[in-house]
């Protein structure tokens, strides 16, 4: 059973019922939010004892998931390792640095927690189709978990999305739209594809239970932790829905008494994609940018999940900053070459994030600091390569000799 009471609007109260399909604010078209009875779900998490369980994905925290469990065939969802790189510690004179590697989830990105919730929703809610917008990751993730329970998946991307995951989408069998403009003309049109046909939408921003898939990778961060929550969380935020699921998941382990201290949330943004950071700097409200960067994972134009993604930030004491492609990929490299994690430039993000976060003295070097590593580098490996180049010889040992010594042209 699960312990959802109603869902809520962020922006106006308005509640609605936990049966049917709920998108939007019917009254306002603010974001909803899905509501708790925290004293009975946090009776039930004590009882089941979630310290010892030993189902390692995202159902050991059942008690504060709002479906039941359903299995994707053997592919494990969440449950992703802690990276304690010694060299990147070193590097960036930070002892207590972690970094959270959810690309080792089934499809190689966060995105498959909530994508788990939301095939169970839709499971429930006995859709025959569901559809997703997403500028790749989402939708490869809806792609593959779908395949996994033989879900029919229709996607919409932008035709810019990088390559390898619109691979994965067409080679786990879903039907894609590559539509001919930005994300933001994709989402539209899959929001427009819903209305008409009556389709499942696992958009961001949009579905009010993707927070609660995504808001698992707090709970393990907490709980790889010994229940010690680090002083910070840094986060790529493109959308605000991962952002707002990991603030969702930090409110739900302090209301039910698991931790006490809410870590400060520090959101990243690429310079070309920066609407929350321009919000969080002036006060006003999240207002549109270019959407253009490097970092397709969070090219994002007008944030579906901005509110939520604002309140996350200010109510944690966090902070909102913005970096450049260059910064971006020179955080992949460094990333990747120090630990051993090959990640997204999105992800990557997180990376240059901190480092200028301890530029202007937002955090300290002494911090306890987790990354949040979202996406994996195969998936958008032509933007990060760059002017990296392997040597072209021809195949004979002297070659490799003269290379060696520097004596190859
Ligand atoms: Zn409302």
């Amino acid at each position: 059973m699960t312990f959802v009471t109603n869902l809520e609007c962020i922006e106006c109260g308005e509640t609605f019922e936990k049966e049917g399909i709920h998108y939007l604010c019917a009254k306002c078209g603010g974001n909803l939010e899905v509501i708790y009875d925290y004293a009975a779900a946090g009776e039930e998490w004590h009882r089941y004892e979630v310290k010892k369980g030993n189902e390692l994905s995202i159902w050991r925290y059942a008690p504060l998931l709002p479906v039941e469990p359903i299995s994707f065939g053997g592919l494990n969802v969440g449950w992703t390792p802690m990276i304690e790189s010694e060299r990147l510690k070193e590097l960036l004179g930070m002892p207590y640095l972690s970094l959270k590697d959810d690309t080792q989830n089934p499809t190689a990105s966060l995105k498959d927690r909530a994508t788990a919730i939301a095939l169970a929703r839709s499971i429930e809610n006995k859709a025959d189709v569901i559809t997703c917008a997403s500028t790749g990751n989402a939708a490869s993730s809806l792609s593959g978990l779908g395949a996994s329970i033989g879900a029919k998946v229709k996607i919409f991307v932008p035709e810019t999305a990088p390559k390898a995951k619109v691979a994965q989408m067409l080679l786990y069998g879903a039907d894609v739209f590559k539509v001919k403009g930005s994300y933001d003309d994709a989402f539209d049109l899959c929001i427009k594809a819903t209305e008409k046909f009556g389709w499942y939408n696992r958009s961001s921003g949009f579905n009010p239970y993707l927070s609660e898939g995504k808001k698992t990778v707090a709970y393990e961060i907490c709980e790889q932790l010994m229940w010690n929550p680090p002083d910070a969380i840094v986060v790529p935020v493109g959308d605000g829905c991962i952002i707002s699921g990991v603030h969702k998941g930090l409110k739900d382990l302090i209301e039910i008494g698991v931790i006490s201290e809410m870590p400060r949330l520090i959101a990243v943004q690429a310079d070309g994609a920066n609407s929350i950071v321009k919000a969080f700097e002036s006060g006003n409200e999240i207002g549109t940018a270019s959407g253009k960067t490097i970092a397709d994972g969070i090219a994002v134009s007008k944030p579906r999940d901005g509110v939520k993604a604002l309140r996350a930030v200010k109510e944690t004491n966090g902070y909102a900053l913005s970096v450049s492609d260059e910064e971006i990929l020179e955080a992949v490299r460094t990333l990747t070459k120090t630990s051993g994690v090959f990640v997204e430039p999105s992800a990557a993000a997180t990376l240059a994030g901190l480092i200028k976060s301890l530029g202007i003295n937002v955090l300290s070097k002494g911090d306890r600091v987790v990354l949040l590593l979202t996406g994996h580098g195969l998936k958008a490996p032509e933007a990060a390569i760059g002017d990296l180049k392997a040597t072209i010889i021809e195949p004979d040992i002297s070659n490799v000799e003269k290379v060696l010594e520097g004596e190859y042209a």
